[in-house]
């Protein structure tokens, strides 16, 4: 069995995406141009954004957000302690100090009681500008914008959205990618949306920071290629990456579903031995991961060596709170009890759309079995 089986999703597409490829190398043409352009048209309605710029992948996405809103030193950005390392070595890359905000046990988003705290206490300080807060969708959940946005608007601090895992995932019908000042998505293959490579895209609804970001992301180009007006990236978006999207996006509502199908069916199967996530209403997720949380360390250690053990593999995103990471420890931010608590006891089950039933009957059984003997 796969974590998440790219290969199955590639027999099921294949015709489409054998034409899609074969296109792009019979044009010959392999950097941005049409398919990317309609690409990006097709992502900005599909999120209902007016704006989207392809570039080379979800790191790069987030640091346009950082070079376009000018973070630097001295500014505080306000991050979740429980995410992906991106999210906050972009911060660290321009200069600004992460201000790492504990989550919500249920959710693994972050908490915006402890975000309003840390907002004051970088206030109360007075060492730096509380200048944004960088919210991530984790495992395809939205972030808990509609709180969120109003704390963000109160305090006027600019609210970005890192959707590397959030595209697809809906808040009041509202989609991903869209809840922020700007918001950065990421096509990395294991991505809910994801090509056969690195891809990424940035999504604003302010036609001058598009306009800024498609200059910043082709060496900071002016009227054209050889005019330059600042210093940018070379962070283009293959056509071959943009074709394989096309083929991806156009199958991916069916593939949503389907992992919505999959994690009702884990849920009904695990939720009386095991704490399996929440969805709070209105929202719904996209699945890039289904994650559960076990007692404790030692049980959760042990289940997924008992997992293995029956060829089912199973992941820890993350073993280590950010905070905790060697990179940020001149930080000394000791404060975010329920992401170290999150690190030692979540586990993260094969999730993907072309799972079958029995797949997931199978690993909800062999968790039943391997818990219910550790506990004679
Ligand atoms: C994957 C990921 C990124 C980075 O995306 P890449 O395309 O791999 O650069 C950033 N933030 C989060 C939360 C991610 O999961």
């Amino acid at each position: 069995m796969q974590f998440r089986d790219l290969q199955r999703q590639y027999k099921a597409l294949k015709v489409e995406m054998d034409s899609a490829i074969q296109r792009v190398v019979s044009s010959a043409h392999f950097i941005m141009g049409e398919e990317v352009a309609s690409l990006e048209h097709r992502l900005s309605e599909y999120v209902g954004v007016k704006n989207c710029v392809a570039c080379a992948n979800g790191t790069d996405a987030l640091r346009l957000t950082m070079m376009l809103s000018q973070i630097g030193e001295g500014d505080a950005v306000f991050v979740p302690d429980f995410t992906f390392y991106a999210t906050a070595e972009v911060v660290l890359a321009h200069g600004a100090t992460p201000i790492f905000v504990d989550v919500e046990e249920h959710t693994f988003n972050m908490d915006v009681v402890d975000l309003e705290r840390k907002i004051a206490e970088v206030t109360a300080q007075g060492n730096l500008r509380p200048k944004a807060i960088m919210a991530v969708d984790l495992f395809g959940l939205p972030a808990n914008f509609r709180d969120i946005s109003l704390l963000a608007d109160r305090q006027k601090l600019l609210l970005i959205e890192d959707a590397a895992q959030g595209f697809g995932g809906t808040l009041n019908e509202q989609r991903a990618c869209s809840f922020g000042a700007m918001s950065a998505t990421s096509f990395f293959p294991a991505k809910p949306l994801g090509c056969y490579g690195d891809g990424g895209a940035f999504f604003t609804n302010d036609d001058e920071l598009a306009q800024k970001a498609r200059s910043i992301i082709q060496h900071g180009k002016g009227s054209n290629k050889y005019e330059n007006v600042r210093v940018g990236l070379n962070s283009r978006l293959d056509s071959l990456q943009a074709a394989v999207l096309h083929v991806k996006l156009d199958a991916f509502d069916k593939e949503l579903e389907s992992c919505q199908k999959m994690a009702n069916m884990y849920d009904t199967l695990l939720s009386d031995i095991v704490k399996t996530p929440q969805v709070p209403s209105e929202f719904l997720s996209s699945w890039a991961q289904y994650t559960i949380r076990l007692e404790d360390k030692n049980q959760r250690d042990m289940l997924k060596l008992q997992l293995a053990d029956r060829d089912i593999p199973s992941m820890i995103y993350y073993p280590i709170p950010l905070r905790r990471q060697p990179v940020f420890a001149h930080l000394h931010q000791d404060s975010c009890p329920t992401a170290s608590r999150l690190s030692d006891t979540v586990l993260s089950l094969p999730m993907h759309p072309y799972l079958t039933s029995e797949e997931v009957h199978h690993v909800a059984n062999t968790i039943r079995e391997a818990l219910t003997t550790s506990r004679k």
